[in-house]
């Protein structure tokens, strides 16, 4: 098993050789986790149903949650889609490389393993460039989930799919933090009309400067994502200790952190923004066993980048309650709520 690092300071030569070896595994049948923007994929050459249905397997992923195809570029995505629509080209173009799958007719020759047993199949081309150069290499479309065990947080960095899948897969390519930290923005264009399954890098506000009547990513899209999304059903991205999210007024929320801190018989994580950390006394930030502050930035970025780190951070502290702030479902912060909900269920 082989774990390599690689970032901007690494010597070129070795880049290659890293990659050049994940391609060569992936054409043997063999899995490879790499770095993506969104989070860490564990791929499998698309062609090769046996080392795609060795996914599920490693992962402990329910069969009927499709996967979603990495292609290097919009002309290999081509390859495994029945049909490519205005919506797709216009989207393609404005996100491409980059956090945005679609879900289109499937290329009747891409495997029920890989779609779920639907007729529809997911595709994207990443924006990290180890990413595209590694399936670029290999040939093939690779597809790849996160390269977590199902139902745990989604793995932003090189470390967690070792926590998770060391031992089981010949190799990770360690290409550092995930720059975004939350999944693709699934988009499915197979219908009459774009719609929204699951939230994410790309946000709705920007879609909707290219989808002109593009529905609302409120609340409500849940409803419509278990249906059309299979894994969207299932319970994702939960730390081991249970969450609570702090949603009241900000008064409330500090409220509520100085009360469990005061009833606090195990270890306690507390996930909050800047403005909230502010207003807590020292007293209880230091009888807190894990704190992560996120940045109040624009867009709730830092928040979504960490939040998958910071619940296994809380983890690793055996932290018996997360205490969690809800962050406001404008930009970043519909994925972030999305992500910390289902965590919470
Ligand atoms: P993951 O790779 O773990 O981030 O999960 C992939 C997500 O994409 C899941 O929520 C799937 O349900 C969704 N997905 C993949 N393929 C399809 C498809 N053909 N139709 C609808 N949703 C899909
Ligand atoms: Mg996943």
């Amino acid at each position: 098993m082989l774990q390599c690092h690689i970032d901007a300071t690494t010597d070129p030569t070795i880049w290659q050789e890293v990659l050049r070896e994940g391609a060569r595994l992936l054409q043997a049948g063999e899995l490879v986790a790499f770095p993506t923007e969104t989070v860490y994929g564990l791929g499998a050459n698309v062609w090769d149903a046996e080392a795609c249905a060795r996914i599920f397997a490693v992962k402990g992923r329910p069969e009927d949650n499709p996967l979603i195809v990495h292609v290097a570029s919009l002309e290999q995505a081509q390859d495994v889609v029945a049909c490519w629509s205005e919506a797709a080209q216009v989207c393609a173009e404005r996100f491409w490389p980059g956090p945005l799958t679609l879900v289109l007719p499937k290329n009747p020759a891409i495997s029920d393993v890989v779609t779920g047993g639907g007729d529809t199949v997911a595709v994207r081309v990443p924006g990290h460039p180890a990413a595209r150069a590694l399936i670029a290499w290999a040939g093939c479309p690779v597809a790849a989930p996160s390269a977590n065990i199902s139902g745990r947080p989604s793995p932003t960095r090189a470390d967690h799919v070792w926590e998770d899948l060391g031992g089981k897969i010949p190799l990770i390519i360690d290409g550092g933090s995930c720059a975004v930290g939350v999944e693709s923005t699934v988009l499915d264009l197979s219908a009459e009309r774009p719609v929204l399954l699951r939230p994410g890098g790309v946000t709705w506000e920007e879609l909707r400067e290219v989808l002109p009547g593009f529905e609302s990513g409120g609340s409500e899209f849940e409803q419509r994502t278990t249906a059309k999304s299979p894994g969207m059903k299932y319970r994702h991205y939960a730390p081991r200790a249970p969450i609570h999210i702090l949603a009241g007024a900000p008064e409330e929320r500090v409220k509520e952190i100085v009360a469990a801190v005061q009833a606090k018989k195990a270890p306690l994580g507390l996930l909050c923004f800047t403005r909230t950390a502010a207003l807590l006394e020292p007293w209880v930030v230091e009888a807190l066993d894990v704190l992560k502050v996120f940045a109040d930035d624009d867009g709730v970025r830092e928040g979504a980048a960490e939040l998958f780190a910071a619940m296994r951070g809380c983890d690793q502290e055996n932290v018996a309650l997360i205490l969690a702030e809800a962050s406001e479902r404008g930009q970043l912060g519909l994925a972030y709520m999305n992500r910390l909900e289902k965590a919470g269920e």
